[in-house]
Protein backbone atom coordinates (compact mmCIF):
# COMPACT_ATOMS: atom_id res chain seq x y z
CA UNK A 1 0.00 0.00 0.00
CA UNK A 2 1.17 3.72 -0.93
CA UNK A 3 2.14 5.72 2.08
CA UNK A 4 -0.70 7.97 2.63
CA UNK A 5 -0.04 11.34 2.06
CA UNK A 6 -0.24 14.39 4.65
CA UNK A 7 -0.37 16.86 2.08
CA UNK A 8 -4.25 15.51 0.35
CA UNK A 9 -5.02 16.08 4.27
CA UNK A 10 -6.67 19.29 5.85
CA UNK A 11 -3.42 21.48 7.03
CA UNK A 12 -2.26 20.67 10.60
CA UNK A 13 1.11 21.66 11.96
CA UNK A 14 3.39 19.03 11.15
CA UNK A 15 4.77 16.95 13.51
CA UNK A 16 7.80 14.47 12.43
CA UNK A 17 8.99 11.72 15.28
CA UNK A 18 12.68 10.90 14.97
CA UNK A 19 13.43 7.91 16.60
CA UNK A 20 17.01 7.98 17.96
CA UNK A 21 20.22 6.80 19.61
CA UNK A 22 22.50 7.04 16.48
CA UNK A 23 25.08 9.90 15.81
CA UNK A 24 22.66 9.43 12.57
CA UNK A 25 19.58 10.47 14.14
CA UNK A 26 21.52 13.80 16.09
CA UNK A 27 22.39 14.68 12.83
CA UNK A 28 18.94 14.25 10.87
CA UNK A 29 17.38 16.03 13.93
CA UNK A 30 20.02 19.17 13.45
CA UNK A 31 19.23 19.35 9.75
CA UNK A 32 15.88 19.22 10.30
CA UNK A 33 15.77 21.93 12.60
CA UNK A 34 17.79 23.68 10.12
CA UNK A 35 15.76 23.05 7.07
CA UNK A 36 12.69 23.12 8.75
CA UNK A 37 12.54 25.77 11.44
CA UNK A 38 9.68 26.66 13.51
CA UNK A 39 7.48 25.36 11.02
CA UNK A 40 7.92 21.70 11.90
CA UNK A 41 7.47 19.94 15.54
CA UNK A 42 10.01 17.43 16.00
CA UNK A 43 10.02 14.81 18.96
CA UNK A 44 13.99 12.85 19.33
CA UNK A 45 13.22 9.89 21.38
CA UNK A 46 15.22 7.67 22.65
CA UNK A 47 15.40 4.21 24.92
CA UNK A 48 17.02 5.70 27.53
CA UNK A 49 20.12 3.26 28.01
CA UNK A 50 22.26 6.49 27.07
CA UNK A 51 22.34 10.13 27.75
CA UNK A 52 22.91 12.68 24.73
CA UNK A 53 26.51 14.55 24.60
CA UNK A 54 23.82 17.64 23.33
CA UNK A 55 20.55 18.62 23.54
CA UNK A 56 19.00 17.53 20.24
CA UNK A 57 17.04 20.65 19.13
CA UNK A 58 13.51 19.28 19.26
CA UNK A 59 11.64 17.86 21.83
CA UNK A 60 13.16 15.28 23.99
CA UNK A 61 10.99 12.07 24.93
CA UNK A 62 13.04 9.49 26.78
CA UNK A 63 11.80 5.71 27.71
CA UNK A 64 10.32 2.95 25.90
CA UNK A 65 6.80 3.76 24.56
CA UNK A 66 5.21 0.17 25.51
CA UNK A 67 4.99 -1.53 22.22
CA UNK A 68 3.64 -1.60 19.02
CA UNK A 69 0.38 -0.84 21.05
CA UNK A 70 1.43 2.06 22.72
CA UNK A 71 3.96 3.76 20.35
CA UNK A 72 0.52 3.95 18.23
CA UNK A 73 -1.31 5.05 21.22
CA UNK A 74 1.57 8.17 21.41
CA UNK A 75 1.64 8.49 17.36
CA UNK A 76 -2.48 9.29 17.34
CA UNK A 77 -2.16 11.45 20.77
CA UNK A 78 0.52 13.79 19.26
CA UNK A 79 -0.78 14.20 15.66
CA UNK A 80 2.57 12.66 14.45
CA UNK A 81 2.72 12.70 10.62
CA UNK A 82 5.60 11.22 9.67
CA UNK A 83 8.09 8.57 11.51
CA UNK A 84 12.28 8.64 10.77
CA UNK A 85 13.35 5.75 12.53
CA UNK A 86 17.09 6.25 12.76
CA UNK A 87 17.95 3.82 15.25
CA UNK A 88 20.80 1.46 15.44
CA UNK A 89 20.83 -1.11 12.91
CA UNK A 90 21.14 -3.80 15.42
CA UNK A 91 17.58 -2.61 17.29
CA UNK A 92 15.42 -4.50 15.99
CA UNK A 93 12.72 -4.80 18.15
CA UNK A 94 11.87 -0.69 17.76
CA UNK A 95 12.20 -0.82 14.09
CA UNK A 96 9.74 -3.35 14.10
CA UNK A 97 7.59 -2.01 16.78
CA UNK A 98 8.01 1.26 14.58
CA UNK A 99 6.59 -0.98 10.96
CA UNK A 100 4.00 -1.90 13.00
CA UNK A 101 2.33 1.23 14.58
CA UNK A 102 2.54 3.61 11.51
CA UNK A 103 1.13 1.04 9.36
CA UNK A 104 -1.66 0.36 12.25
CA UNK A 105 -2.21 4.10 11.97
CA UNK A 106 -1.23 5.11 8.38
CA UNK A 107 1.54 7.36 9.39
CA UNK A 108 4.70 7.24 7.15
CA UNK A 109 7.34 5.85 8.19
CA UNK A 110 11.20 5.85 6.78
CA UNK A 111 13.86 3.81 8.00
CA UNK A 112 17.50 5.95 8.32
CA UNK A 113 20.55 3.79 8.62
CA UNK A 114 24.07 4.05 8.28
CA UNK A 115 25.65 1.93 5.37
CA UNK A 116 27.39 -1.40 6.47
CA UNK A 117 31.04 -1.57 6.47
CA UNK A 118 32.28 -3.72 3.23
CA UNK A 119 35.29 -5.71 3.01
CA UNK A 120 38.93 -4.61 2.15
CA UNK A 121 41.56 -6.21 0.47
CA UNK A 122 43.85 -7.88 3.27
CA UNK A 123 40.34 -8.31 5.68
CA UNK A 124 39.97 -11.35 7.60
CA UNK A 125 36.48 -11.24 8.42
CA UNK A 126 34.59 -13.98 9.57
CA UNK A 127 30.79 -13.23 9.37
CA UNK A 128 28.28 -14.79 12.30
CA UNK A 129 25.06 -14.54 11.92
CA UNK A 130 24.48 -13.90 15.91
CA UNK A 131 26.53 -13.23 19.09
CA UNK A 132 26.56 -17.10 20.14
CA UNK A 133 27.74 -17.71 16.96
CA UNK A 134 30.27 -14.97 17.14
CA UNK A 135 31.52 -16.68 20.64
CA UNK A 136 32.14 -20.12 18.84
CA UNK A 137 34.45 -19.04 16.01
CA UNK A 138 36.58 -17.98 18.63
CA UNK A 139 38.37 -21.24 20.43
CA UNK A 140 40.98 -22.05 18.43
CA UNK A 141 41.07 -18.88 16.61
CA UNK A 142 42.04 -16.25 19.35
CA UNK A 143 43.21 -16.00 23.23
CA UNK A 144 43.76 -12.05 23.76
CA UNK A 145 40.23 -10.72 22.29
CA UNK A 146 38.71 -6.86 21.67
CA UNK A 147 35.03 -6.99 21.93
CA UNK A 148 33.84 -3.72 20.99
CA UNK A 149 30.13 -4.56 22.03
CA UNK A 150 27.63 -3.66 24.47
CA UNK A 151 26.90 -4.95 28.05
CA UNK A 152 23.78 -6.58 26.94
CA UNK A 153 25.67 -8.57 24.48
CA UNK A 154 28.48 -10.13 26.47
CA UNK A 155 26.51 -13.79 27.42
CA UNK A 156 27.90 -15.91 24.86
CA UNK A 157 31.41 -14.74 25.58
CA UNK A 158 31.38 -15.21 29.76
CA UNK A 159 30.77 -18.66 28.82
CA UNK A 160 34.18 -19.40 27.42
CA UNK A 161 37.23 -20.23 29.53
CA UNK A 162 41.01 -19.79 28.64
CA UNK A 163 40.28 -16.51 26.22
CA UNK A 164 41.21 -12.84 27.34
CA UNK A 165 38.40 -10.26 26.58
CA UNK A 166 38.73 -6.51 26.63
CA UNK A 167 35.37 -4.84 26.55
CA UNK A 168 35.73 -0.71 25.92
CA UNK A 169 32.99 1.69 27.66
CA UNK A 170 32.67 5.00 28.26
CA UNK A 171 32.18 4.93 31.73
CA UNK A 172 33.71 1.46 32.83
CA UNK A 173 31.70 -0.10 35.92
CA UNK A 174 33.82 -0.75 39.40
CA UNK A 175 33.52 -4.88 38.87
CA UNK A 176 34.40 -6.68 35.55
CA UNK A 177 31.69 -7.84 33.44
CA UNK A 178 32.57 -11.46 33.66
CA UNK A 179 35.28 -12.83 34.65
CA UNK A 180 38.50 -12.48 32.11
CA UNK A 181 36.87 -9.98 30.81
CA UNK A 182 38.83 -6.28 31.60
CA UNK A 183 37.18 -3.20 30.61
CA UNK A 184 38.81 0.23 29.07
CA UNK A 185 37.80 3.40 29.07
CA UNK A 186 37.31 5.05 25.29
CA UNK A 187 34.65 7.47 23.82
CA UNK A 188 34.71 7.52 20.23
CA UNK A 189 35.56 8.56 17.65
CA UNK A 190 38.33 6.43 17.42
CA UNK A 191 40.96 6.64 14.28
CA UNK A 192 43.15 4.20 12.89
CA UNK A 193 46.54 4.63 14.08
CA UNK A 194 44.98 5.24 17.70
CA UNK A 195 43.33 2.05 17.47
CA UNK A 196 45.98 0.35 15.47
CA UNK A 197 48.40 1.25 18.61
CA UNK A 198 45.80 -0.07 21.25
CA UNK A 199 45.79 -3.43 19.26
CA UNK A 200 49.56 -3.45 19.91
CA UNK A 201 49.74 -2.38 23.40
CA UNK A 202 46.82 -5.06 24.50
CA UNK A 203 48.65 -7.47 22.37
CA UNK A 204 45.14 -8.69 20.90
CA UNK A 205 44.72 -11.38 18.22
CA UNK A 206 41.45 -10.94 17.50
CA UNK A 207 38.15 -8.70 17.52
CA UNK A 208 34.72 -9.18 17.81
CA UNK A 209 32.24 -6.55 16.35
CA UNK A 210 28.59 -6.20 14.65
CA UNK A 211 28.42 -4.89 11.54
CA UNK A 212 27.02 -1.88 12.54
CA UNK A 213 29.19 0.46 9.67
CA UNK A 214 29.88 4.33 10.23
CA UNK A 215 33.11 6.09 10.41
CA UNK A 216 33.35 6.63 14.17
CA UNK A 217 33.97 3.27 14.53
CA UNK A 218 36.13 1.87 11.70
CA UNK A 219 39.25 2.52 12.79
CA UNK A 220 39.14 -1.00 14.52
CA UNK A 221 38.79 -2.96 11.01
CA UNK A 222 41.84 -1.02 9.72
CA UNK A 223 44.31 -1.73 12.75
CA UNK A 224 43.29 -5.52 12.55
CA UNK A 225 43.85 -5.09 8.75
CA UNK A 226 46.93 -3.63 9.02
CA UNK A 227 47.98 -6.13 12.12
CA UNK A 228 46.63 -9.09 10.10
CA UNK A 229 44.19 -10.15 12.08
CA UNK A 230 41.02 -12.35 12.63
CA UNK A 231 37.86 -9.75 12.42
CA UNK A 232 34.49 -12.21 13.71
CA UNK A 233 31.90 -9.71 12.36
CA UNK A 234 28.57 -9.84 13.11
CA UNK A 235 25.43 -9.94 10.48
CA UNK A 236 22.79 -7.15 11.26
CA UNK A 237 19.71 -8.52 11.65
CA UNK A 238 17.40 -8.44 8.51
CA UNK A 239 15.87 -5.24 7.66
CA UNK A 240 12.06 -3.83 8.23
CA UNK A 241 10.57 -3.72 4.53
CA UNK A 242 9.95 -0.01 3.57
CA UNK A 243 11.32 2.83 2.80
CA UNK A 244 14.92 3.04 3.73
CA UNK A 245 17.48 5.75 3.18
CA UNK A 246 21.96 5.31 3.84
CA UNK A 247 22.12 9.53 4.33
CA UNK A 248 20.56 12.17 6.29
CA UNK A 249 20.38 14.21 3.04
CA UNK A 250 18.30 11.58 1.69
CA UNK A 251 16.29 11.40 4.72
CA UNK A 252 15.50 15.44 4.09
CA UNK A 253 14.64 14.90 0.94
CA UNK A 254 11.79 12.52 2.36
CA UNK A 255 10.86 14.65 5.03
CA UNK A 256 10.27 17.34 1.98
CA UNK A 257 8.73 15.99 -0.31
CA UNK A 258 6.44 14.25 2.72
CA UNK A 259 5.89 17.84 4.37
CA UNK A 260 6.08 20.26 2.28
CA UNK A 261 3.29 21.59 0.03
CA UNK A 262 4.32 21.90 -3.09
CA UNK A 263 3.52 25.66 -2.85
CA UNK A 264 5.72 26.42 0.30
CA UNK A 265 9.12 25.42 -0.21
CA UNK A 266 11.80 25.65 2.39
CA UNK A 267 12.81 29.56 3.17
CA UNK A 268 16.79 28.53 3.84
CA UNK A 269 18.68 26.46 1.65
CA UNK A 270 20.18 23.40 2.47
CA UNK A 271 23.38 23.94 4.25
CA UNK A 272 26.41 22.27 2.05
P1 LIG B 1 15.62 -2.64 20.78
O1 LIG B 1 16.04 -3.96 21.33
O2 LIG B 1 15.21 -2.58 19.38
O3 LIG B 1 14.43 -2.03 21.64
C1 LIG B 1 14.11 -2.47 22.95
C2 LIG B 1 13.04 -1.56 23.50
O4 LIG B 1 13.60 -0.30 23.85
C3 LIG B 1 11.96 -1.24 22.49
O5 LIG B 1 10.98 -2.25 22.46
C4 LIG B 1 11.43 0.08 23.02
O6 LIG B 1 10.62 -0.13 24.16
C5 LIG B 1 12.68 0.74 23.53
N1 LIG B 1 13.32 1.63 22.55
C6 LIG B 1 14.37 1.34 21.72
N2 LIG B 1 14.73 2.42 21.03
C7 LIG B 1 13.91 3.42 21.41
C8 LIG B 1 13.81 4.80 21.07
N3 LIG B 1 14.66 5.37 20.19
N4 LIG B 1 12.84 5.53 21.68
C9 LIG B 1 12.00 4.98 22.60
N5 LIG B 1 12.08 3.68 22.97
C10 LIG B 1 13.02 2.91 22.39
O7 LIG B 1 16.77 -1.55 21.03
P2 LIG B 1 18.22 -1.71 21.67
O8 LIG B 1 19.05 -2.55 20.78
O9 LIG B 1 18.04 -2.06 23.11
O10 LIG B 1 18.73 -0.20 21.54
C11 LIG B 1 18.20 0.79 22.41
C12 LIG B 1 18.65 2.15 21.91
O11 LIG B 1 20.07 2.20 21.83
C13 LIG B 1 18.11 2.49 20.52
O12 LIG B 1 17.68 3.83 20.56
C14 LIG B 1 19.32 2.32 19.61
O13 LIG B 1 19.29 3.23 18.53
C15 LIG B 1 20.48 2.59 20.54
N6 LIG B 1 21.68 1.80 20.21
C16 LIG B 1 21.61 0.44 20.09
C17 LIG B 1 22.75 -0.25 19.77
C18 LIG B 1 22.71 -1.76 19.58
O14 LIG B 1 23.76 -2.35 19.28
N7 LIG B 1 21.57 -2.41 19.75
C19 LIG B 1 23.97 0.41 19.59
C20 LIG B 1 24.00 1.81 19.71
C21 LIG B 1 22.86 2.49 20.04
P3 LIG B 1 9.00 -0.20 24.05
O15 LIG B 1 8.70 -1.52 23.43
O16 LIG B 1 8.56 -0.07 25.48
O17 LIG B 1 8.58 0.95 23.20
Amino acid sequence: MPDPDPRAAPRVSPHVLILGGTTEATALTVAVANRFASGLKVTYSLAGRATPRRPPPARLRIGGFGGVEGLGAFLTAEAVTAVVDATHPFAARISRHARLACAASSVPLLTLARPAWTRQPGDRWLEADDLAAAAAALPGLARRVFLTLGTADLAPFAALSGIGFTLRMIAPPAAAPFPGCTVIAGRGPFGAAEETALFRAQGFDALVTKASGGAATAGKLVAARTLGLPVVMVRRPPPEPGARVESVAAALEWLDHRLLPPDNPPQDPLPP
